[in-house]
């Protein structure tokens, strides 16, 4: 049933996320109101999004301290997609607040600064989907170097101490 919904959501989301960058390029070369007329559109697709990833999420952070939160969210990510989370967070706050700034505009009027803000949204939902998707199986991988399962977020073994191996989810041999 979570996979069922997640799925659907996350190419939704995947294709929001392209749709902002086009239109944050787009928008450097049309007038104000392309951006304008464009933005309902991209946040209607953002709460149909969201709510299901919220609901998901809330599953999978259960059993999670609050700190972890967004760590226990992503587990389930590869270390590279995190890494373009974050790049892609970083950027759209720098287009949406410094960007029109340097063009010289305030950046509440300035259309590429709010085309690509549902675009942390829609990132974080593919994310958070996309993990939900593989958490189970990167959670049943995890080993510590004595090839004990160990807890999702762990670094040490609860059992014998031992730091969590290196390739946790290739050691399932032992
Ligand atoms: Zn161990």
């Amino acid at each position: 049933m979570r996979r069922a919904i997640a799925y659907p959501v996350m190419v939704v989301s995947g294709l929001g996320v392209i749709a902002c960058f086009l239109l944050h390029v787009a928008s450097f070369f049309e007038s104000p109101e392309f951006g304008q007329r464009l933005f309902p559109k991209l946040f209607i697709g953002l709460l149909i999004v969201w709510l299901p990833t919220v609901l998901l999420m809330n599953g999978l952070t259960r059993d999670f301290r609050q700190r972890d939160l967004w760590k226990a969210a992503l587990r389930g990510c590869p270390g590279w997609m995190q890494k373009t989370l974050w790049a892609i967070w970083g950027y759209v706050f720098f287009a949406a607040f410094v960007l029109p700034f340097l063009r010289g505009s305030n950046p509440g009027a300035s259309p590429c600064g709010f085309v690509i803000f549902p675009a942390v949204f829609y990132s974080t939902s593919f994310g958070v989907m996309y993990s939900l998707l593989h958490a189970d199986e990167i959670d049943a991988g995890r080993r510590c170097l004595n090839g004990h399962l160990i807890s999702p977020l762990a670094k040490f073994c609860e059992e014998c101490g031992a730091p969590t191996a290196p390739d946790s989810r290739n050691s399932a041999t032992t």
